[in-house]
């Protein structure tokens, strides 16, 4: 895990700073079960205990969007609390915010084979850990598991944590309790975002099957269109992702990617048909034309390139696939990433 210093100071003793990268912040509000007089009239400890709490954690995910920025150091550190009393509970707002930066030559790690550093063992033993936890399905990450999770990068758990996304979000109205579910979007995508492009895509594209809408909103979030692993799956089966993924962006685009991305358009312009047409007379509409008849064995009268309008859930939604087995908006995206591709190879030839 990489490490990055936190500190007050504008500047970091020994080293010398090469960029400043952004304004970091965190803004993290945590609510007591206990009322204001309770925990005031509680031992002072059960205070002081809180307020540390709610600080560590803001300070974990300052860290994760230090490391998201591949920062070497947050500087000039500000720190606010808040206390908010709402309807007699107490509610703590607890603000960070600080200056991003790279450091030259970066920070020093030792890197000897024949050492493991106490934190690394440690780092590995919570790993472990963890991972016996979460092999209970029903185990939810608690704040506490997302602390350790972010604060030793526990990286090697991702692609369990992200499966647990995906059901999570699946299944948000079945069983998972709010508050968890929440922290889990709270917490997974900024912990994706600190792995860094590749390493993330890695792990949102290794599962596309389990629920895909959120595959896509996390790529989409994250900017992690990844245009090798797309031209990987050109499957015609594949086809409704694909074309999904079609809207998300990465943060910079090289010729290489370029050519995949051709090589997408290609996949697209080829799609095999899933349906026919036929012409003669529609059995709804009673006049002679061009017939579509779509995957699911609809007819419907249409343009050549027409959509099927076979209503499929009563009042609800029409088929409106194609010849191919796309709808409307799919072919909208389709159109849409042509227009992104041509632009793109118009400014990569200037170059
Ligand atoms: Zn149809």
């Amino acid at each position: 895990m990489k490490h990055i210093i936190i500190t007050t100071s504008n500047t970091i003793e020994g080293s010398t700073i090469s960029e400043y990268l952004d304004i970091v912040q965190v803004c993290m509000v945590v609510g007591t079960d206990m009322a204001l007089t309770s925990l005031l009239s509680s031992p002072a400890g059960r205070y002081r205990d809180t307020v540390n709490e709610v600080y560590s954690k803001a300070l974990s995910l300052l860290r994760l969007r230090g490391m998201a920025l591949n920062a070497d150091a947050i500087i000039a550190l500000q720190s606010d609390l808040e206390e908010i009393s709402n309807r007699g509970k107490m509610r703590f707002v607890q603000t960070l915010v600080g200056t991003a930066v790279r450091l030259q030559g970066g920070v020093q790690v030792n890197t000897s084979e024949d050492v493991v550093p106490l934190a690394e063992l440690q780092r590995c033993v919570k790993s472990q850990q963890m991972a016996d936890k979460l092999k209970d399905m029903d185990y939810m990450p608690d704040e506490d598991d997302w602390g350790e999770i972010i604060n030793n990068g526990l990286y090697d758990l991702a692609p369990t944590l992200y499966r647990r996304y995906l059901l999570t979000n699946r299944d948000i109205l079945n069983n998972s309790s709010m508050s968890q579910s929440r922290m889990m979007n709270d917490c997974f995508i900024p912990f994706l975002q600190s792995m860094g492009y590749d390493a993330a895509a890695e792990v949102v594209y290794s599962d596309i099957t389990t629920n895909p809408y959120t595959t896509h909103d996390v790529a989409k979030q994250c900017k992690l269109f990844h245009p090798q692993r797309i031209a990987a799956m050109l499957d015609p089966r594949n086809k409704h992702f694909v074309i999904s993924m079609l809207d998300c962006e990465k943060e910079s685009y090289t010729k290489h990617d370029l050519e995949l991305m051709k090589r997408i358009v290609k996949y697209l312009d080829n799609l095999p048909d899933t349906g026919h047409y036929e012409t003669g007379r529609s059995k709804r509409f009673g006049k002679s034309g061009i017939i579509l008849v779509c995957e699911r064995g609809h007819t419907s009268a249409v343009e050549l390139g027409g959509h099927c309008t076979e209503t499929i859930e009563r009042g609800m939604g029409v088929c409106n696939l194609n010849v191919k087995g796309i709808t409307e908006s799919e072919v909208a995206a389709i159109n849409a990433f042509k227009q992104k591709v041509l632009v793109l190879q118009s400014l990569l030839n200037k170059q």
